[in-house]
């Protein structure tokens, strides 16, 4: 636990079960713990409590959209904690079933910056589908998407993409010299 606050800074132990952070949550109804809930369960300390953090759904499903954060009295800054917890689930190999997709749409989305520079709908929508293997899901709506002009074939392209490779590299390099 006290490696959670020394990776994000974060003081867990400021919470004080207000529950305006669940309140003002979107995601809180469809969450196995909705922010409050998981903050009481990291305040525990047990490790069996965080096991079932790192197993929920609550921490993939977190959109950091920071309405929490906006609305906590003690500023708790929660996406933080979800940004370290899906790290240590993935890392863990306690990956939630309904964060696989979840987690692909991330690689893909990932892969397009990555590669263009830019999100090339097309790709990223290729990828995701590759990935999950739901390829025909949505096809429907795809012609009247490209009419008005929101999917286009050809993936536009930042000049400086070395730069851009660059940063991915160093990105994970910091992650691997962070994870040690
Ligand atoms: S950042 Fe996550 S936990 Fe906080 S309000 Fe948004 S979705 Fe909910
Ligand atoms: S808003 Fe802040 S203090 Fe209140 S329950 Fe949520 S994290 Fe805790």
């Amino acid at each position: 636990m006290s490696e959670l606050q020394s990776h994000t800074g974060v003081g867990i132990m400021r919470c004080y079960q207000c529950g305006k952070c669940t309140a003002g949550c979107v995601l809180a109804p469809d969450m196995n713990f909705p922010p409050s809930y998981l903050m009481r369960l990291l305040q525990t300390g047990t490790k069996e409590n965080y096991e079932k953090i790192l197993s929920s759904n609550s921490i993939w499903l977190c959109l950091n959209c920071e309405n929490c954060l906006g609305r906590c009295p003690m500023e708790i800054d929660i996406p933080k904690l979800m940004d370290y917890l899906r790290t240590q689930s993935i890392k863990t190999q306690k990956i939630h079933p309904d964060a696989r997709p979840i987690i692909s749409f991330h690689q893909s989305f990932l892969d397009s910056i990555k590669y263009t520079g830019r999100l090339y709908e097309m790709g990223l929508i290729a990828a995701f589908k590759a990935r999950t293997f739901r390829l025909t899901q949505d096809m429907n709506i795809a012609p009247a998407m490209y009419l008005k002009g929101k999917l286009h074939l050809l993936p536009e392209k930042i000049k400086d993409r070395r730069s851009m490779k660059r940063i991915f590299a160093q990105t994970i390099e910091n992650t691997k010299k962070e994870n040690q």
